[in-house]
Parts: C-alpha cells; sequence; structure tokens
C-alpha cells in the first residue's frame, strides 16, 4: 500500500477507516486513556477470552474429576485441540501442532529430541541476537552430552549488533553443525528470518533445524509443513493474546512421528492407550508426543476465545494491516523524530520485518518511561531499544499518530530528562 505524504491526524482517522479490522478492537479490553504498544510482549484480554477462562473455571465447577471427559471442551483433548486451532497460523497439519509447556520449556523438549551430535558433527548453530532464554537453553543442552557450550555452540555474529545477515547464518553451516536454532523474528530488532530458506539451506547440508516464533506467532503467516521445518515452538500470550503465563504451542514435522521424545512423559503416550499406565512408554504419533506432563486447563482457557479472534480475522489479513501500520510508524518516525535523534532499527524491507518497530534512542530507557507516564505503553530493550508494537486486532493508526507526537514532544522539550535513563525491573 502506499500512503501520501500528508501527515496529520485527520488523514490517521482515514486509514482507520478504511481498516478492514477495525471492528475488531471492541473485542478486547482496551482502556481508554492508554495507548497500549506491548502487544509484542503481552497481548490484552478480549471479552472471547475472558468467556472461555469463565467457561474453565465452571466445568472445573460442575464437571470435577469427570471434566476431563465431559463437558464442551472435555481436557483430556486440551493440548492436541488448542494445537489445531493454531495449524492454519502456522501452515502446519492439525496433529503437528500441540499446546503444552511454555516456549523455554518446549525448547528443551525438541532440541533433546532433535540434537543428536555424533562425532565431528556435534555443533549447534544459533546467533548472537536470539533471546538469551535461547541461548541459556542451547548452552545447557551441550553441557548435558558432556560437551563444552564455548566450543560446541557456534553464534553467528550480527554485523551492526542488531541484525543478522542470512548469509552469514549459510556460511557458518558447515560440517560439524549437528542442529541449528533461530528465532523468525529477532525479539530486539524486530528483524524476520526466511525460514523458508534457511531450512532449505541447512537440510541441504545435513542440518536438522528449529525455530522460536514467539515474535512471529499471530502476526506472520508462515508454512512449517510445506517448508519442512523439523521443529518450532512460540508462546501464546504475545500476539495470540492467551494471557500472561499461558501455555505455549510445539510443532513438530510429520516425519518425525514416531522418534521417540528425549524427554518422554505420560501426557506424550499414545492417548488411546494412556490409562493402561503401562511402565513402557508408547508415544502418540503426533506432536503430542512432545508433552510431558498434565496441561494446566485454566491456563490455557482463554486460547479457546483468543484464538477465535485470531482465526476470523485470518492471518493473512492480520498480516497486511500490520505491515500496513508498522509502515506508517516508520514514516511517521522518519518525518517526525529524525531530527531529534531517533533511528529505525528495524529493517524497512516489509518482507524481512515482524510485527514491531526498534525505535533507537540513546535515551531510550529514559523515554520509554516518560512515554508510560504519558499514558503509552511501550517496552524498552537495552542498550538504547524502545520497542512499539501497533497490533492489527486493536491498535489504531490514530493511535500510532499520537504516540509518535507524545514522544516528539517529549524529545524536543527533553520532558523526559526527569526520568532516569535506567530500565525498570520488567522493562
Ligand atoms: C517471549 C520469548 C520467550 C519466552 O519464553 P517463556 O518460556 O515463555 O518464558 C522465549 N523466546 C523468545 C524468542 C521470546 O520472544
Amino acid at each position: 500500500m502506499t500512503w501520501p505524504l500528508a501527515f496529520s491526524r485527520a488523514d490517521a482517522i482515514t486509514r482507520d477507516l478504511a481498516n478492514p479490522l477495525r471492528a475488531f478492537r471492541e473485542r478486547f479490553h482496551v482502556h481508554p486513556d492508554t495507548i497500549y504498544m506491548d502487544g509484542n510482549s503481552l497481548g490484552p484480554l478480549s471479552h472471547d477470552a475472558e468467556e472461555a477462562i469463565l467457561a474453565a473455571v465452571q466445568s472445573w465447577k460442575t464437571h470435577g474429576i469427570d471434566g476431563w471427559t465431559k463437558g464442551e471442551r472435555p481436557w483430556f483433548w486440551l493440548g492436541e485441540d488448542l494445537g489445531a486451532k493454531q495449524a492454519d497460523l502456522v501452515g502446519a497439519h492439525p496433529d503437528e501442532v500441540v499446546v503444552t509447556g511454555s516456549t523455554t520449556v518446549n525448547l528443551h523438549a525438541l532440541v533433546s529430541t532433535f540434537y543428536r551430535p555424533q562425532g565431528t558433527r556435534r555443533r549447534i548453530l544459533a546467533d548472537d541476537q536470539n533471546f538469551p532464554s535461547d541461548l541459556y537453553g542451547l548452552k545447557s543442552q551441550i553441557a548435558l552430552r558432556g560437551h563444552d557450550p564455548a566450543t560446541d555452540l557456534v553464534t553467528v555474529a550480527s554485523r551492526d549488533g542488531r541484525l543478522v545477515e542470512e548469509d552469514d547464518i549459510i556460511a557458518a553451516m558447515s560440517d560439524d553443525i549437528a542442529f541449528a536454532w533461530f528465532s523468525s523474528v529477532n525479539y530486539r530488532s524486530g528483524q524476520l528470518f526466511d525460514v523458508e530458506r534457511l531450512t532449505r539451506e541447512a537440510h541441504a547440508r545435513g542440518i536438522l533445524i528449529g525455530f522460536d516464533l514467539a515474535h512471529s506467532a499471530g502476526v506472520v503467516p508462515h508454512r512449517l509443513h510445506d517448508w519442512e521445518v523439523d521443529a518450532a515452538t512460540w508462546c501464546t500470550y504475545k500476539y495470540l493474546n492467551g494471557g500472561p503465563g499461558a501455555v505455549g504451542a510445539l510443532f513438530v514435522h510429520q516425519r518425525h512421528f514416531g522418534t521417540t521424545p528425549a524427554l518422554a512423559g505420560w501426557w506424550g503416550y499414545a492417548k488411546d492407550r494412556q490409562f493402561d499406565m503401562s511402565p513402557d512408554f508408547s508415544g502418540a504419533t503426533s506432536a503430542g508426543a512432545w508433552q510431558i506432563g498434565t496441561p494446566s486447563v485454566l491456563g490455557s482457557g482463554a486460547l479457546h476465545g483468543s484464538l477465535a479472534i485470531t482465526a476470523e480475522a485470518g492471518i493473512d489479513v492480520i498480516r497486511a494491516v500490520s505491515l500496513d501500520l508498522t509502515g506508517y510508524l516508520i514514516d511517521l518516525v522518519d518525518a517526525r523524530l529524525a531530527d531529534l535523534g531517533f533511528s529505525i532499527g528495524t529493517p524497512r524491507d516489509p518482507a524481512r520485518r515482524g510485527g514491531h518497530i526498534a525505535i533507537e534512542h540513546p535515551d531510550g530507557a529514559r523515554l520509554a518511561r516518560a512515554l508510560k507516564a504519558r499514558g503509552v505503553v511501550p517496552d524498552f530493550r537495552p542498550p538504547t531499544t524502545v520497542r512499539f508494537s501497533p497490533v492489527a486486532l486493536y491498535t489504531r493508526y490514530v493511535d500510532v499518530w499520537d504516540a509518535i507526537e507524545i514522544l516528539h514532544d517529549l524529545a524536543s522539550t527533553g520532558a523526559h530528562l526527569v526520568f532516569e535513563n535506567e530500565r525498570a525491573v520488567v522493562a
């Protein structure tokens, strides 16, 4: 889409009227005095999710233990059911996705299975910009095999401390790499990797590859099955609006069904025989095999409502609106803030960015605090990144406009200088 460079608040309102998703905002609890730009960290509560949580509580109240097999949504099939409901979002077959664990726990379940060091092919390939928890997980997986993470975790370095070049990653896919793990969208810069290309190049070199989709699930469509991605995980509390600490999701490609999960537990057992209580593990022939223990019924309850909203809007429309909103945000930063020391840390090419924009400024930490005091909720990632995520389902163009005007006001008057240039405990 193209936009006239006649920026004004009235123009922002006109854009809102043309937004095909504009009606979805009413489905969410949005605070009238707040401009919420942090949906990439924690999506807001929707009325649909609220009802679904209450239904989960009601089901417990009504059925007690029988809730596992009775009621509208019997809990026994919860992980499989909520997994199938996300299959379209990531381009998977319904049985390739299951809701279980959390992103980091699922990383361990997947990496422990698919990282199989043998002889000289024994290293893991990652990049130095990945989310710290992913790097901790990969290092501890290497240490678990009795190897040294200092030599066996190969991290491709960013050239500019922000973006990581896919060509550099591919050049590092050497014969000593057994497994590769990347985030589809970088949590700080918002850079989107070409998941298909990295998967193809890894496989051409005999490397298995997995992805953390925490910052793309629900905002960037994927085709994990067709691209033959080996494994993936993501959280459901960011763009999927499942609530703080909501149960995560994982994907295992169909061709790995039948592989024994390295971290087995009874919830991964073939479901029709789980209650035979055999001492020997026999896994489900689905991604469900990678579940470990009993899923949290209340911790995933919201997803019945929130995923329905995402499905109704459609991931391709969400992506189109998201790109238009982030493109608009980039244009406003260029037009209004460039002279005040701000720059864009996210790739401008729509094919290379996810759902949030990294706005860079040396005073980022105190600007984030000052924005919050003025009713704009961004977040901050050290050293200098203020993240803004205008979310297609509930953020208006006029919100983007107002947020940038407030940022302009703060930076041009120096009103942010009364705040300390330090991040908060939870930034
Ligand atoms: C948010 C996020 C996580 C969070 O992991 P949890 O186990 O859910 O706490 C992990 N990895 C990435 C890339 C993230 O963005």
